[in-house]
């Protein structure tokens, strides 16, 4: 019986897709270099996949074609050695089309298995994002921003090939720092890239999670309808009505909070979330209305609070508003629960202002939309910057 290798990489559909696939096919070549058969393949054969949401890629190798033969006849790996977060953000838990509600980033990891972040944040807010779990395993940050892009544009800022030669320090078993060499000259003909491989692998730097060390939120979840509990034909029901929401101060009942689906909260779609300054707001419903999730919330006092469990940080908010910093866009990382900002500010209007100036305080340019592809060229210029952070020391 030989071994199976069994690695995940989960990304945000559409602006990491191109990402995700170059990681795993470059998995499955390098192991393929040293004499493994191996093969990598999408989670979805058949669904779209919408901007930001969680999806994931896999590469299986085996050390015979028996043992992926294997390994394949499962749709999909139960654990893996290696699971890589190619956004800081996804370490707050998965969740893709409802289908079983909210998945600790580590879930699938094997006991002493390994979970590379590409991340600016330090180990232990990374950690404690991360859903505790109840074996020990280890964390490997891959210094850098998340590499984002579109569907017909890449942006090759050698987050791919640093992540293989970080997979070559951590699993040597699965295929050395040669393979990745080998395989980078072939396929992208850089040496530059080959360089950028062999820095990720020097600086690998694992930190062993403990046992119960992480966030010890139960992650919410359901169970799905078994096959004679569904109905008969196709019928969807109607959406029950909203609520009136109560003002936390003076109890007054108003406002509106429409009804949601609560088997697919969406927030993990996020990268960033909205803040609100509710003394600037000046109630002009642009981004109530424009909000295509319909996140935000009817206040009592005719305010709009975009609800967190429904916001998926498409960023819509911050760029229809017509007030100067009265919606931004901040880093999901930033943030440790999915509080109403609306509460908050009614409860203590001061400490909500002084708390959301440090959140916006590092936000560049509030002129323009924190996130998104804009102009043409734009990838070109941002990748300098981010080879200068990978080149840096830890
Ligand atoms: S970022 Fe704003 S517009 Fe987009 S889903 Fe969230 S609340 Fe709605
Ligand atoms: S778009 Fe801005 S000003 Fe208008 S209601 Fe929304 S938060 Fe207030």
């Amino acid at each position: 019986m030989g071994r199976l290798f069994a690695i995940e990489v989960v990304y945000r559909g559409i602006f990491q897709k191109t990402l995700a696939k170059n990681i795993a096919r470059g998995i499955v070549l390098a192991a393929h270099a040293e004499g493994k058969p191996g093969i990598s393949f999408g989670r979805y054969g058949d669904s779209p996949e919408r901007n930001g949401i969680p999806a994931k890629g896999f590469a299986i190798v085996g050390t015979d074609d028996i043992t992926l033969e294997e390994g394949m006849a499962k749709y999909e790996p139960k654990e893996v050695d290696i699971t890589i977060s190619v956004d800081d953000t996804l370490c707050k838990g998965v969740e893709s089309w409802a289908w079983y509600g909210l998945q600790p980033i580590n879930r699938l990891l094997k006991p002493g298995g390994t979970l590379i972040v590409t991340s600016m944040s330090p180990p232990k807010e990374l950690i404690s994002m991360a859903h505790a779990k109840d074996v020990p395993y280890n964390l490997v940050i891959l210094k850098g921003t998340p590499s984002f892009s579109g569907l017909w544009v890449y942006k090759d800022d050698h987050t791919d090939v640093r992540i293989l030669g970080a997979i070559a320090q951590i699993l040597p078993e699965l295929f050395s720092l040669k393979a990745v060499e080998q395989v980078i000259r072939d396929e992208w003909k850089s040496d530059v890239k080959v360089a950028s491989a062999q820095k990720a692998a020097s600086r690998v730097s694992p930190i062993t999670v403990k046992p119960g060390q992480g966030n010890p939120e139960v992650p919410y979840k359901f169970e799905l309808p078994k096959w004679h509990e569904m109905r008969d034909g196709v019928s969807i029901p109607c959406i029950a009505p909203g609520k009136q929401i109560e003002d936390p101060v003076t109890h007054v009942m108003g406002g509106y909070q429409p009804n949601r689906n609560p088997t697919f909260k969406k927030f993990t779609t996020r990268t960033m979330r909205p803040v609100v300054n509710f003394s600037t707001c000046i109630k002009c419903t642009l981004c109530w209305l424009q909000c295509p999730d319909s996140c935000f919330d009817v206040t009592p006092d005719g305010l709009y609070d975009a609800n967190m469990e429904a916001c998926c940080g498409c960023g819509v908010c911050e760029a229809v508003c017509p007030v100067e910093k009265c919606v931004t866009m901040v880093n999901e990382t930033e943030f440790t629960d999915n509080n109403s900002q609306w509460v908050a500010w009614r409860q203590d209007s001061t400490g909500y202002l002084k708390w959301l100036d440090t959140k916006i305080e590092h936000r560049p340019d509030l002129a323009k939309r924190s996130h998104g592809f804009r102009y043409l060229g734009q990838y070109q210029e941002q990748v300098p910057e981010m080879l200068e952070i990978a080149q840096q020391g830890d």
